[in-house]
């Protein structure tokens, strides 16, 4: 474990020290103790250290306090968003657009819309990536209700371009939902200007705590969704249950480090991600997946021409790194992510996501790149065979 090199950031980050010690201090008090709907005052202290964090999370995002509902991360803020909104909108119209290339807790939410009898359309970008609006534009019907496109790729770091897709959304008063996990703090957010109406944040991919997570919801498009739970009068019913202090604590201020760090981290890491391609270009067959103009700073993905996906993946054990993403690397199939981006089954199972973050530096990433030159050279020579193809 202590010899790993770890460049899995965008599967989840490091809990930031400082947020670390707020959340250990927060567990420890009797604040921590209260339950946050209690009247009493370490209840209502408590109550008061979640709306801190509720103004900072809008902060990070351009947003009022008022506009953020707390979830358990991104999977729930998708499936509320998605689902939440569909059904309370579908005196309006039935269907919704997306795309192929979307997380699975947002393409599965639209599965969900499905067996209840909406319609979805899946939209395949091209093979940078990118989805055009102007095919957007043209899968919109009179029963159109909601556009769900995620604003950065967690699986190729492909990013989209969420201000023209929310202007179009506004011209057909679709209501857009942007899934923001992998870009909070790594680009700007601002939810008014780029129309967004509804957006997905996780605290763990951020260097917050894993199990906190936040849906801005548009005061003024969408103040409401169909709830997916039942219980308690927290968070207006949208989602009822007893808030988690600590975390939320956590995620509030995740965020508002982020914000701060927004004009040196992702250069720096840009930098680094960079440093990185150009090593591993010096072995021919690498190649990149996605576009190589609009991309994260903190992922790059590659596939290896020559080589077997699964024979890779115990070669690079030495690495904590991704085939795909967290969420698919057990089903065993090749990453539907990359077949939408066009490769060959050889070439999506022999992919590799690096990612990288605060705690990176480029003497972990040479180590980690003469790891894999040793192995690829290995694995070619061992299975001359195997075809050599550049899809
Ligand atoms: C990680 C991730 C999720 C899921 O977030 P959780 O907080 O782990 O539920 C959703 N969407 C994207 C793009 C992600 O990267």
């Amino acid at each position: 474990m202590a010899d790993s090199i770890y460049l899995d950031y965008a599967a989840s980050t490091p809990v930031d020290p400082d947020v670390a010690a707020r959340i250990s201090a927060l567990l420890k008090s009797q604040l921590g103790a209260a339950n946050p709907s209690a009247t009493h005052r370490p209840g209502r202290a408590a109550a008061a250290v979640i709306e801190h964090a509720r103004q900072q999370v809008a902060d990070l995002i351009g947003a009022q306090a008022g506009e953020i509902v707390w979830t358990s991360g991104a999977t729930e803020s998708d499936n509320l968003a998605i689902i939440g909104a569909a059904h309370f909108q579908q005196g309006r119209g039935r269907h919704v657009i997306t795309s192929t290339t979307e997380h699975p807790a947002v393409l599965e939410s639209c599965r969900a819309l499905e067996r209840d009898g909406f319609k979805v359309t899946y939209l395949r970008p091209d093979d940078a990536g990118l989805l055009d609006p102007d095919i957007v534009a043209a899968a919109v019907t009179a029963d159109t209700i909601l556009l769900s496109v995620m604003h950065v790729n967690n699986e190729t770091g492909v990013v989209q371009d969420i201000a023209a897709l929310g202007a179009l959304c506004r011209e057909h008063d679709l209501l857009f939902h942007v899934d923001a996990a992998q870009s909070a703090g790594r680009l700007p957010i601002d939810v008014k200007a780029q129309a967004i109406d509804l957006l997905s944040l996780s605290a763990h991919k951020m260097y917050g705590p894993k199990g906190a997570g936040a849906l801005f919801l548009d005061a003024d498009r969408c103040r409401r969704v169909e709830p997916l739970q039942f219980g308690g009068a927290q968070e207006r019913g949208l989602r009822p249950g007893t808030l988690p202090t600590h975390q939320l604590a956590g995620m509030g201020q995740a965020c508002e480090l982020a914000r701060q760090r927004l004009a040196t981290d992702p250069p720096a890491q840009a930098q680094l991600r960079d440093h990185l391609w150009s090593q591993l270009q010096t072995l021919p067959g690498v190649l990149l997946n996605g576009s190589a103009r609009q991309r994260v700073c903190h992922i790059l993905n590659v596939s290896v021409t020559g080589v077997e996906g699964e024979s890779l993946r115990l070669a690079l054990r030495e690495l904590a790194i991704s085939s795909g993403s967290a969420c698919a690397s057990d089903s065993g199939e090749p990453s539907a992510v990359l077949k939408s981006l066009g490769r060959s089954d050889q070439l999506a199972e022999a992919s590799l996501r690096f990612s990288l973050g605060r705690g990176t530096t480029m003497a972990e990433l040479d180590r980690a790149v003469a790891i894999f030159r040793r192995e690829v050279t290995r694995l070619r020579a061992l299975a001359p065979t195997l075809p050599d193809e550049a899809a």
